[in-house]
């Protein structure tokens, strides 16, 4: 057996050797021009994201019994979402609702892949509505390549001043509507084009997400998927080999050429791919779905649509390009659920009912005590020990209510004076409040008592907390 191991002289320069692409580490971001295509995915894709857009720019005019539907009132400390009101209290409910939120985002990715991203991220949403104001604008994919590539003259620049404008628009609308969700959007629209908006940070915000939104969905786009996005980094660890993804099946379209429709493409030994590129020029991405699946494929579809297109031109059967799973791919068997899916399926339904059952149970009434520090007890003109509280009383509710206080937790302990409260909807009052009790009462120092208020309307509004009571060491003979 030799002991010496073949070598072959490899000269990088020569390209005959060189299969391997090199790009510069800080390659110039070359620009994509997306294709407009039509198809059974471009339809679902533009009805989700209409139907997304439309809910984020009416929600905020949306009001019942007089209350914006959602709006998160910082200065006041609430939150109406959806007819419910949530308060700094309530933060654990919120939190659990993101965290809701998050599992059915990794439920729906583990069973169809990047949907998310391809049908209803915002910026898959905004993006998609600049594309579609540059289309109607500088015409299609061939019409923007020339424009871009002519020298300026006046047309060229009527027709950039009209897209930039259009885009400007879209993106304070969308500002504007943002910080509506932030400060009441009936007051916000008419005191901000007469510039009577108190707080110079609702400008800043509206000029913040404005530019926001014209550099993301109008300049950087898919760089935002490609780089910035955290979620598209990190979603392929859901991914298995059961999930759905948008794939091309290299066993049908290889080897791929073009040639003329009439072909037959086994006698000319070509796969079903007539390399037209379609599936790339539609891409938002810029990529080529037939390298395999890639972390840049935002599982959009619309290169199943161009595809679709061409086979049926050619009349080869669709699907070339198609939602499948690497287990298909591989012609094995593929199953919609899984353990993953189980497990994610079933934590979900578990946080979902532990919500609805702490909401549907949450009481619209909160009532903190505080003691006065200033003096531990006085004795009063009655001749009875008194101490001093300050209640804090939320009325949580959407009614005007009143609220009855009581004391109890030893013997001969009330209050000293007012007992009887009404709250406007979401009041909070601040309620000082004396509590007084025979000397021959106090068997100890200090007593463990308990402050309840209960609605006068609702006998199943009521709420305890607790405090003490303090006085002289009593007397012992
Ligand atoms: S490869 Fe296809 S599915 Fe993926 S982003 Fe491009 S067009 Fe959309
Ligand atoms: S659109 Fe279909 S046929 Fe055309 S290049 Fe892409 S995969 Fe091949």
């Amino acid at each position: 057996m030799s002991t010496k191991i073949p070598v072959q002289n490899i000269d990088p320069q020569d390209p005959s050797t060189a299969k391997v692409k090199t790009v510069e580490l800080y390659e110039a971001r070359k620009k994509i021009y997306v294709k407009e295509i039509t198809g059974v995915f471009q339809k679902v894709r533009s009805f989700s994201l209409w139907f997304l857009m439309g809910m984020y720019f009416l929600f905020c005019w949306i009001s019942v019994d007089g209350q914006q539907l959602v709006l998160f009132d910082l200065p006041n400390r609430k939150f109406h979402i959806f007819g419910a009101i949530f308060w700094p209290q309530d933060f654990v409910l919120l939190s659990w609702l993101l965290i809701i939120c998050a599992f059915g985002l990794f439920f729906i990715t583990t069973l169809f892949g990047r949907v998310w991203c391809g049908y209803t991220c915002p910026q898959t949403v905004w993006t998609f509505i600049f594309m579609w104001l540059e289309e109607r604008i500088e015409g299609s994919r061939n019409q923007r390549m020339k424009l871009d590539q002519a020298a300026m003259n006046k047309q060229k620049a009527l027709k950039k001043a009209a897209k930039h404008a259009s885009w400007l628009f879209v993106a304070f609308a969308t500002g504007l509507t943002f910080v509506g969700y932030f400060y009441p959007i009936r007051e916000l629209v008419p005191d901000f084009f007469t510039f009577d908006i108190s707080s110079g940070w609702a400008y800043f915000w509206i000029g913040f997400f404005t530019l926001a939104t014209y550099i993301n969905a109008g300049w950087m786009r898919e760089q935002v998927c490609l780089y910035m996005c955290p979620y598209a980094r990190f979603q392929s660890v859901m991914f298995d080999r059961d999930t759905l993804v948008v794939s091309y099946d290299p066993n049908r379209g290889e080897p791929r050429g073009s040639r003329k429709r009439s072909a037959d493409p086994k006698e000319i030994g070509l796969g079903d791919c007539v390399d037209c590129g379609m599936c790339v020029q539609v891409c938002p991405t810029g990529i080529d779905i037939r390298d395999g699946l890639q972390y840049e494929c935002i599982g959009c579809a619309l290169c199943i649509d161009a595809c679709d297109s061409v086979m049926e031109k050619m009349e080869y059967p669709k699907g070339l390009i198609s939602y499948t799973t690497e287990q298909k791919l591989e012609g094995k068997d593929s199953k919609l659920l899984r353990p993953r899916t189980f497990g994610y399926g079933l934590a979900l339904v578990i946080m979902m009912s532990a919500f609805a059952f702490k909401l549907g149970t949450r009481l619209p009434v909160e009532l903190d005590v505080i003691r006065d520090r200033g003096a531990l007890f006085q004795t009063n003109a009655k001749g009875y020990i008194e101490n001093a509280y300050t209640l804090q009383l939320m009325n949580m509710s959407d009614q005007v209510r009143t609220f009855v206080i009581t004391v109890a937790g030893m013997d001969g302990v009330s209050i000293s004076g007012n007992s009887e409260f009404t709250l406007e909807p979401s009041e909070v009052r601040s309620i000082p409040m004396a509590v007084e009790a025979k000397p021959s009462a106090l068997t100890e120092r200090n007593h463990d008592i308990v402050f309840k208020a209960q609605a006068v309307d609702d006998a199943s509004v009521k709420i305890e907390s607790e405090s003490r009571f303090l006085g002289p060491a009593p007397v012992k003979f």
